[in-house]
């Protein structure tokens, strides 16, 4: 019998990208997991497999007003929020309070139920970065009023209010500083480059480069990225943890690979770069190597060759639709 099946585990962003593959893991792990979710970005489908199996609890709520939940919780992982580009813009002030209001809301329901809590940060505090590769100790060079300060102030904040919960009452908190993740479950038409470049190619549209190309990303295989989390939630670590694949490449050079992945023909064609954009980001994992053991296994060939067959899988209603989300409800605030 697993040592866990007594533990219960509460996953915010349970619908979305990497919540749905932590509560995958959990389940995994033998946990009972309550997975909550507002499903402004996020989406059931990620979590239909899951709606028999009696370890799982799906939760309809939004973490900005106050979270309650019955009966013990030993661990809270809080991965609610919108995460990419185009969605800031298009819901700014929930993307605040997610990561500012939702946290504070859920650090107090740690604090209640004596549970460890582990945050979602990201290598967007680093901003646009002037050290290179970005260690933890880099303060980071951000924009507070620029388009994506909504986002990388939310979880600075987060950050602080995490360390201040911490110092101030003594709770067990954990912060991963996500560096740019992919995999199966990513929306297709959130903007990020990689649903960006593998949607075009499946529909016979011209690869969009912003800029000249020549910015970079280091991107990580989201199987790698939930082991990191799930080794950091168990170890003793308190202060922040990149976990990302350090192997960089331009975008220009990124368009490249998937016009070879998906042997489509199509064109590369350069937009503009949008505001603040940063013009390089590479993980500095020495510290995960360290205190978690922990490395990137999934090359990005490999890693690229998942996930085009996850979108291959979309039906062409999915592939052609232009937004499956609808924002409108959700901007009164
Ligand atoms: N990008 C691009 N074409 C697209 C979408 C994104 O060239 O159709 C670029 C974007 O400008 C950025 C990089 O790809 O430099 C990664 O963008 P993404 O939105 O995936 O993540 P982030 O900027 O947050 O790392």
């Amino acid at each position: 019998m697993n040592s866990n099946n007594s533990k219960t585990v509460l996953i915010t962003g349970a619908a979305g990208f990497l919540g749905s593959h932590l509560c995958d893991r959990f389940i995994a792990e033998g946990f009972r997991v309550l997975g909550m979710d507002n499903l402004i970005t996020g989406d059931l489908k990620n979590i239909e497999h899951l709606a028999g199996i009696e370890q799982f609890t799906f939760i309809h709520h939004d973490v900005t007003t106050f979270v309650e939940v019955p009966g013990p919780v030993d661990y809270i992982l809080h991965f609610a929020s919108p995460a990419s580009p185009i969605d800031y813009l298009k819901i700014p002030i929930q993307t605040l309070k997610v990561g500012s209001l939702g946290t504070h809301n859920l650090l107090g329901l740690a604090k209640d139920k004596k549970a460890r809590i582990l945050i979602a940060s990201t290598s967007e505090v680093y901003g646009d970065p002037l050290v290179h590769p970005q260690k933890e100790t880099y303060y980071g060079n951000v924009n507070t009023i620029g388009p994506r300060g909504v986002y990388d102030e939310a979880k600075r904040f987060q950050e602080s209010m995490t360390m201040a919960y911490h110092r101030f009452h003594g709770l067990e908190t954990r912060i991963v500083r996500i560096f740019n993740t992919y995999g199966p479950r990513m929306r297709l038409n959130d903007g990020r480059v990689i649903p960006a470049f593998m949607g075009q190619a499946l529909r016979g549209e011209d690869i969009t480069v912003f800029g000249d190309g020549s910015q970079t990303r280091s991107f990580c295989y989201v199987d790698d990225q939930i082991e990191g989390i799930y080794r950091l939630l168990m170890s003793d670590y308190s202060d922040p943890v990149n976990i990302g694949n350090p192997n960089e490449i331009s975008i220009l050079d990124f368009a490249k690979e998937i016009v070879r992945l998906t042997g489509s023909d199509q064109k590369i064609v350069f937009k503009p770069l949008p505001q603040d954009d940063p013009m390089q980001r590479q993980p500095d994992i020495t510290l995960a190597k360290e205190v978690l053991g922990w490395s990137p296994k999934v090359a990005r060939a490999e890693g690229m060759e998942r996930t085009y067959a996850y979108f291959k899988g979309l039906t062409k209603d999915e592939l052609y639709r232009s937004e499956h989300k609808d924002f409108s409800t959700h901007n009164r605030h």
